[in-house]
């Protein structure tokens, strides 16, 4: 599949002078769940995010970004992470042969984002704070010219992801009634409906947030004070959607749900949106996409409960031990 910059290329700030910056991006599964549809009384379709590069929908804003951000000169992009734009940042600065600073909170990021950005040869500074208070420093060095910002303040990084929408509608023939996503720094919900807004046709939005923002153990989202959150609530709002507020047993409980169900196991922060979901419009046989933001296996440090059986390599023991 073509790069989203070239697929989009008519509605994306690209131009002729613009390098491409691709690590195949987007084209992500839409794929429909036909047992949670039937328990849950819905349509219900899960976008697939995890399947980009770096397995998070982080990549599509970050392709647009960092290509921008070479574009325009810069030798240095920088951002706050709470994990997963770390990792895309650092994925691909390398691809564009820029450096990437990255700063996370020094606490509580998942070990394999830090592993992705590392690897791909960020330098990694832990900032004794918050995430919050990460992303003001980020902004605060943005300002002087030797640093770009590729958090999704930067607009590029809006335009990037809203291609998600677009393909939304391409695969189901038209948007969904309802589409449910979770809700960190609000970028990916304007995202949305800019997607949606531009092709004409803004659903539902439900927004699933951690009731307890700043503590929440979906790391992900764990952010205080969200950048986007005027322009995130007046969508919703204007949507006639909502912004439903998680603990994180809830959160769990839809994370565990999807997994044991479908067979997908996503992020725990993305099962904020499922979680959202079930609450809002459950029942209501409405069509639904859920957006899956990120994959399962960036934040495997939630006890699963499960204890391995050991068995000896005999049919009949594990017979036994299958029942
Ligand atoms: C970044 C992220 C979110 C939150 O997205 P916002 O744009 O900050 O609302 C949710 N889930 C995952 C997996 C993420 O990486």
């Amino acid at each position: 599949m073509p790069a989203l910059a070239v697929r989009f290329r008519d509605r994306l700030p690209v131009s002729d002078s613009t390098p491409l910056v691709s690590l195949g991006e987007g084209g992500t599964p839409l794929v429909h769940a036909p047992r949670l549809s039937e328990g849950l009384g819905l349509d219900l379709w899960f976008k697939v995010e995890g399947a980009n590069p770096t397995g998070s929908f982080k990549d599509r804003g970050m392709a647009i970004a960092v290509a921008r951000a070479l574009e325009a000169g810069a030798r240095t992009v920088v951002c706050a992470s709470t994990g997963n734009t770390a990792a895309s940042a650092a994925a691909y600065a390398a691809r564009a042969g820029l450096r990437a600073v990255v700063l996370v909170p020094a606490a509580g990021v998942a070990a394999p984002k830090l592993f992705q950005a590392v690897t791909a040869g960020a330098r990694l500074l832990e900032i004794r704070g918050s995430f919050d208070e990460a992303l003001d420093a980020a902004q605060e060095l943005a300002g002087d010219d030797e640093f770009v910002l590729v958090n999704s303040l930067n607009p590029d990084r809006i335009e990037g992801q809203k291609t998600a929408a677009f393909e939304i509608i391409e695969e189901l023939g038209a948007a969904p009634d309802v589409l449910a996503l979770p809700y960190g720094g609000g970028g990916n919900t304007c995202a949305y409906a800019r997607g949606f807004d531009e092709s004409g046709e803004l659903p539902r939005l439900v927004a699933g947030e951690a009731s307890d923002r700043a503590v929440t153990a979906a790391s992900a989202i764990r952010i205080a004070r969200p950048a986007h959150q005027a322009d995130a609530e007046a969508a919703i709002a204007r949507s006639g959607g909502t912004i439903v507020s998680l603990s994180d047993d809830e959160i769990r409980a839809a994370w565990r749900l999807l997994a044991e169900s479908e067979g997908i196991v996503a992020e725990l922060s993305s099962a904020a949106g499922l979680a959202a979901l079930i609450q809002e419009a459950g029942g209501s046989g409405l069509r639904a996409v859920c957006v899956l933001t990120g994959h399962g296996l960036k934040d495997p440090v939630i006890s699963t409960g499960v204890v391995a059986v050991q068995v000896d390599p005999d049919p009949d023991a594990i017979r036994e031990a299958a029942r």
